[in-house]
């Protein structure tokens, strides 16, 4: 199932090296934040507005979710565990929509949407993770 692009560029190698010095052990929300800014920087040119990234550890099935007001990213602990590039990726996933939504744009999984993941080499709207489907909507 590690369906990978292979086709990363030297920032993204980058990037992967510095979250495999972590470990297994998932980042505490401190890096969290940090590890946001920095991809903010690297692929959105820092236009996503400030959001503060947390773990809810009350999903089901689903991975991450964003809520645009107040701003905030949650993440799902249990389905990163060991796995923490499918955590940057998941953090990816709901940045684009908050990067789509802070331009004006439908932040659905729509066109704009899918010309970032492909920028930005994310494989696929859904998540690659074992019943890890990603909630379409962000409402409750
Ligand atoms: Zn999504």
């Amino acid at each position: 199932m590690e369906a990978r692009a292979p086709e990363l560029d030297a920032r993204q190698e980058g990037s992967r090296a510095r979250l495999q010095s972590l470990g297994t052990v998932l980042p505490d929300v401190a890096e969290l934040q940090l590890l946001f800014a920095r991809l903010n920087n690297e692929f959105f040119a820092g236009e996503i507005p400030a959001h503060r990234i947390a773990y809810n550890g009350r999903f089901g099935n689903l991975a991450g979710r964003i809520t645009y007001k107040p701003p905030l990213i949650e993440l799902s602990p249990k389905h990163f565990e060991g796995n923490v590039e499918a955590l940057r990726e998941t953090l990816l996933h709901e940045m684009i929509h908050a990067w789509l939504h802070a331009r004006g744009e439908n932040p659905g999984h729509f066109g704009p949407f899918k010309r970032k993941m492909r920028e930005l080499g994310l494989p696929s709207i859904y998540h690659d993770l074992p019943q890890a489907a990603h909630r379409r909507r962000p409402r409750r």
